[in-house]
């Protein structure tokens, strides 16, 4: 193995872009990837998503950022190396890498499949610390090594780019969309089409699900439309409001930003939920009669487990479930996150990797 540095114990040196502090722009950096554990695959990576939450991290606004930071938990490639023990894959597997690598294995939520709300603490892909205390670092960077039970397998019927954002802006949004029944009969909306909301459409659409959009402009009505949206309406009319009154069974928030929550509960039915995953830094405020009215549920989703974001991807290759992407060069990162945060994205960047 080329990569492999003798002299550091067999750990692996690999390219990456690399945040030194919070709001800095990019560098290219190397960083050495820990040698094989018997259960860890080395990951050559061909593709890596950027999700807003890298932006969230990357500018520090969640607080308690980890410096330099490799963002990247949209992850595309191909299996390189395997440790001894490793039954699950072989050099040349197409695999992906979502919002986390390490689990305790051993809780009431990691035995039951959902293994990003462990309560030791799951390992965040990047910008968090593995269970030795070491940073770890995410997809911006030509090779990852991860323990097999934390890697996916991409089903054949799907493009490793196309893929990649369905590693984390996928399983977050089909998570919900599952737990909270989205299916024949449910009047679904879906709040903000981005990288998250765009797939959130075509999820529940395909789950049979009524699907409107709300947005806050009607530019994106032909795109929704052809992702399978029923309706589609533009929040900054406050006319959407009272026509859609007591319309929705679940509202799947994906907005990066806070919201006039009490106008959103008021779309709902009794019983209807109004789920977030949507994660701005400041705390939202609504009114409790908002809820207590229409015996309405406010809820929260973090991504979802291992098994179902398998799930997930063998799902978006039976249905025909596709991203739509912007393919970037390393060195277009820094402008990429400037226009998703003017929300100049259709819908999801991708980095080529083979750029770094
Ligand atoms: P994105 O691509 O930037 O999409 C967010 C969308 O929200 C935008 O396209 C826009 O849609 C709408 N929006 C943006 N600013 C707004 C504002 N000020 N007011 C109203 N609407 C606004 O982001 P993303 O990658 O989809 O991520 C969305 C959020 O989900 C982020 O906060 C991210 O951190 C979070 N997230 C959470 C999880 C989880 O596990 N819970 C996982 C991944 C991401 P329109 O133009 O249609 O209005
Ligand atoms: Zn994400």
């Amino acid at each position: 193995m080329s990569l492999m540095c003798n002299n550091h114990k067999n750990m692996t040196t690999t390219r990456v872009l690399s945040v030194p502090s919070a709001k800095a722009p990019f560098e290219k950096t190397t960083i050495e990837r820990r040698e094989l554990r018997p259960d860890d695959v080395l990951i050559d990576i061909k593709f890596s998503g950027i999700c807003h939450s890298d932006i969230h991290s990357a500018f520090d606004e969640w607080g308690g950022g980890i410096f330099p930071m490799v963002p990247g938990h949209e992850i595309a490639g191909f299996v390189v190396a395997v440790g001894s023990d490793v039954t699950k894959f072989a050099i040349g597997d197409r695999v992906g890498v979502g919002c986390f690598v390490d689990s305790c294995g051993e809780c009431e939520y990691c035995l039951s499949g959902e293994e990003q709300y462990c309560t030791k603490g799951v390992i965040n892909t990047y910008n968090g610390l593995d269970y030795d205390g070491n940073p770890t670092h995410g997809g911006y960077s030509q090779k990852i090594v991860v323990t097999e039970g934390f890697v996916i397998r991409i089903p054949d019927g799907l493009d490793m780019d196309v893929a990649s954002p369905l590693l984390c802006a996928g399983i977050t949004t089909f998570s919900p969309l599952k737990h909270w029944n989205a299916g024949p009969g449910k009047k679904v909306a879906i709040v903000g089409m981005g990288g998250l909301g765009h797939v959130a459409i075509q999820f529940a659409h395909a789950m049979g699900a009524e699907v409107t959009v709300l947005s806050r402009s009607m530019n994106k009505k032909e795109e929704a439309l052809g992702f399978g949206a029923d309706d589609y309406f533009a929040t900054s009319d406050p006319a959407t409001f009272t026509e859609l009154v007591g319309r929705f069974d679940l509202i799947l928030n994906t907005v990066s930003a806070n919201l006039n929550v009490d106008q959103y509960l008021s779309l709902l039915r009794v019983d209807g939920t109004l789920v977030n995953v949507g994660a701005p830094a400041e705390p939202d405020q609504y009114k409790v009669f908002s809820l207590i009215m229409g015996r309405r549920s406010i809820a929260g989703s973090l991504v979802g487990g291992i098994r179902e974001t398998q799930e997930m991807l063998d799902f978006a290759a039976e249905h025909g479930i596709v991203p739509m992407i912007e393919v970037i060069r390393a060195d277009q990162v820094d402008e990429a996150y400037e226009r998703i945060l003017r929300s100049d994205v259709r819908y999801r960047f991708v980095i080529d990797i083979s750029t770094l």
